[in-house]
């Protein structure tokens, strides 16, 4: 049996929605490249933001410069804990070419990924990572783990970290503080309704 799965053949998790803003452009220099592509992974981690996720986006970049799949985390939409923005945006990638091998492809994402999403990384092939914050809890790209790149593993992927750091740790510092609030006045409504019985 060969690697490939045809499209016709391959069933999506995710319905594949047609990009509303294709993009192909290989700026002449690679850190313009990184941020611009990263500032699409911020656009998708917004939108999960707005949907009620926590907010981390992904981007995968074919090596001509052609984004393949962007999509953002909707684990609690999708009652799924795989739906990580960067397996989805894989997924999205997968489909779009018809392979599960990515060879040469960039993963940008705005959020140091996890075990899991490294290791998907790994199983694609992807040429290149970069993110932008560390996550000291759950990183697997030398923060919480070292499943990128571990010595024991056949398949080594150059890792960029950093890129638009502070605005992405801001999103997600913002986030999460937005939620205890949130979570607070819940508490202390239920107090007071508890006092008036
Ligand atoms: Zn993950």
């Amino acid at each position: 049996m060969g690697e490939r799965v045809s499209r016709a053949t391959a069933v999506p998790c995710f319905t594949l929605v047609p990009m509303t803003e294709p993009l192909a452009c290989f700026p002449a220099d690679p850190l313009d490249a990184d941020e611009l592509y990263m500032r699409l992974a911020m656009a998708e981690a917004r939108a999960a933001e707005s949907a009620g996720e926590v907010p981390v986006g992904a981007v995968v970049v074919s090596a001509a410069g052609e984004v393949l799949g962007r999509a953002h985390n909707a684990v609690l939409r999708t009652h799924d804990p795989t739906a990580h923005a960067e397996i989805v945006a894989l997924r999205e990638a997968g489909l779009r070419l018809g392979n599960y091998r990515l060879n040469g492809a960039t993963l940008y994402c705005t959020l140091e990924p996890c075990a899991m999403c490294a290791g998907a990384i790994l199983h694609a092939r992807l040429r290149r990572v970069v993110f932008a914050a560390r996550d000291p809890k759950a990183g697997a790209c030398g923060s919480a783990l070292d499943v990128m790149n571990h010595p024991a593993l056949n398949h080594r992927a150059e890792l960029t970290a950093g890129v638009l750091e502070e605005e992405c740790s801001a999103m997600l510092t913002n986030f999460f503080r937005r939620r205890r609030l949130s979570q607070q006045r819940v508490v202390h409504l239920n107090v007071a309704d508890a006092e008036k019985v």
